[in-house]
């Protein structure tokens, strides 16, 4: 475990230069297995949690967090939301760069305004620091190991109480340390829960927000620990949530002048086709059924039906129905980017350029469905689409500098032309964006061999070549 969270550390001190670290590995320490099937882009973090990428999906948790991360004085800080594929409810901080949250807490959110809220929570944590502060205390408790803090110190709580903490490793672990240590922890955990609602709350009303969400979120939440006894969520090991704290919570938010506020229909649609979206990618097709049965017609129910026809039935039916979506939505990106990866998947590259084609223009060449658009043309085998398929990665990789798959592409479209120089280069990239890094260091010495000495793309190779292996110790 702990030589899992090392490279958050060694790379957050690199050079911009080789900041080829990965998004994921930020969420590799977690012993976590998920579904396979998840939208658009899915990447299994190595030895890890898989995270979910899908530009529908991340464009509007940015939309989300935005103006929120900009209140808390934070909008510089480049702070990204992962979502990682888990069905439990959760969200936490760890690092101060990134807010994670779970699929599970998107579905389950019924608002965009309930998302928000979770943001908001979260942002105080970043903005109290609190993540770091709380490394130090593990630090000074010498007895601690890092799983407590990976998996939120409140998990002691969970892990003590319920005394089995059956498949939840984490509770075990944490059985551990002394009584002591954990009361003093716990009370540190709960002063920073009350800091963070409090922030929270500031945050949503600079912006003109209702933390209504939040309260109801939390209810909901503290509601469950009440019911259940066992398989409590994540998210109350990570931020207790005792019925004082609620109360408090509720009186303070109750305050504020925009209670009432409502999100706007238009985000709430969005909101409601995210939520279709992984329904229709991680649920079996029988509840998707359930949750929108043929009678609805609305553009999520429709969306999610659409989504798993294409992932468990017949190709055809899928693309009509996805035909269907583009008929009532002809500008939306995603809608022809589904097409295009149903028909991708199915085996039809050569079909699925035209719809991904669209999306990427769509999306004002949103990196992910660049890399898909490039992946298609590159699987029609056309010795002609490779150059095409080269400036496309180039352009995703610009703003997405950490995707493996995205160099392993790369290194296919060189080979093709018979470049084999960048073609080794972006082979070391995608074993270095893996973080195998020994393969990474082999490859890029020979292209260097091949490359002009000097050129950007030497200079590239000879920075993988010059990296530090990370030491792993204990
Ligand atoms: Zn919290």
């Amino acid at each position: 475990m702990i030589e899992k969270a090392t490279p958050i550390r060694a790379r957050r001190g690199a050079p911009a230069a080789r900041a080829l670290a990965m998004l994921t590995a930020a969420a590799v320490a977690f012993a976590g297995a998920g579904p396979a099937a998840v939208p658009a882009h899915a990447q299994q973090a190595p030895r890890g949690l898989p995270v979910i990428r899908d530009t529908e999906i991340e464009n509007l948790m940015r939309d989300y967090a935005r103006p929120i991360l900009k209140a808390a004085g934070l909008a510089q800080q480049n702070v990204r939301v992962v979502i990682l594929n888990n069905r439990a409810f959760n969200a936490f901080v760890m690092d101060g760069r990134h807010i994670f949250i779970n699929a599970g807490a998107l579905f389950d959110a019924k608002t965009p305004n309930e998302v928000i809220g979770v943001f908001a929570h979260e942002t105080g944590h970043l903005a109290g620091g609190h993540m770091m502060r709380l490394r130090e205390k593990l630090a000074q408790a010498q007895t601690q190991s890092i799983i407590a803090l990976l998996l939120g110190v409140g998990a002691m709580v969970a892990g003590a109480r319920a005394g089995s903490g059956a498949g939840n490793i984490g509770a075990a672990a944490i059985m551990a340390p002394q009584s002591a240590i954990q009361r003093s922890l716990l009370a540190y955990v709960r002063t920073q829960e009350d800091q963070a609602d409090h922030a929270g709350i500031k945050f949503l009303n600079a912006t003109h927000q209702s933390p209504r969400g939040m309260v109801d979120l939390f209810k909901r939440l503290a509601n469950e620990t009440l019911f259940s006894s066992q398989g409590t969520d994540p998210y109350l090991q990570t931020h207790p949530m005792p019925a004082d704290r609620v109360a408090a919570l509720e009186v303070l938010a109750k305050s504020s002048p925009y209670w009432n506020v409502k999100d706007p229909p238009a985000l709430q649609l969005r909101h409601d086709l995210m939520r279709a979206k992984l329904s229709g990618f991680l649920e079996a097709p029988g509840t998707v059924l359930r949750r929108y049965p043929l009678s609805n017609h609305s553009l999520p129910a429709r969306y999610a039906r659409a989504i798993s026809t294409y992932r468990h039935g017949g190709l055809s039916q899928a693309i009509a129905q996805i035909d269907g979506l583009i008929k009532s939505e002809p500008n939306n990106p995603y809608f022809e980017e589904l097409k295009g990866q149903a028909l991708l998947e199915g085996g039809h590259p050569a079909r699925a350029v035209a719809p991904l084609r669209r999306a990427v223009q769509l999306s004002h060449d949103a990196p992910l469905i660049e890399i898909m658009l490039a992946q298609s043309l590159l699987a029609t085998n056309g010795k002609q689409f490779a150059a095409e398929a080269i400036r496309l990665l180039h352009s995703a990789l610009r703003r997405e500098p950490e995707m493996p798959e995205a160099y392993t592409q790369l290194a296919m479209a060189y080979g093709r032309k018979g470049d084999l120089a960048h073609a080794d280069l972006a082979s070391a990239q995608a074993a270095f964006a893996r973080g195998d890094t020994k393969t990474a260091r082999q490859l890029a010495e020979r292209a260097k061999h091949r490359l002009p000495v000097g050129s950007p793309a030497w200079v590239r190779a000879d920075d993988i070549v010059s990296v530090k292996v990370p030491t792993h110790k204990r």
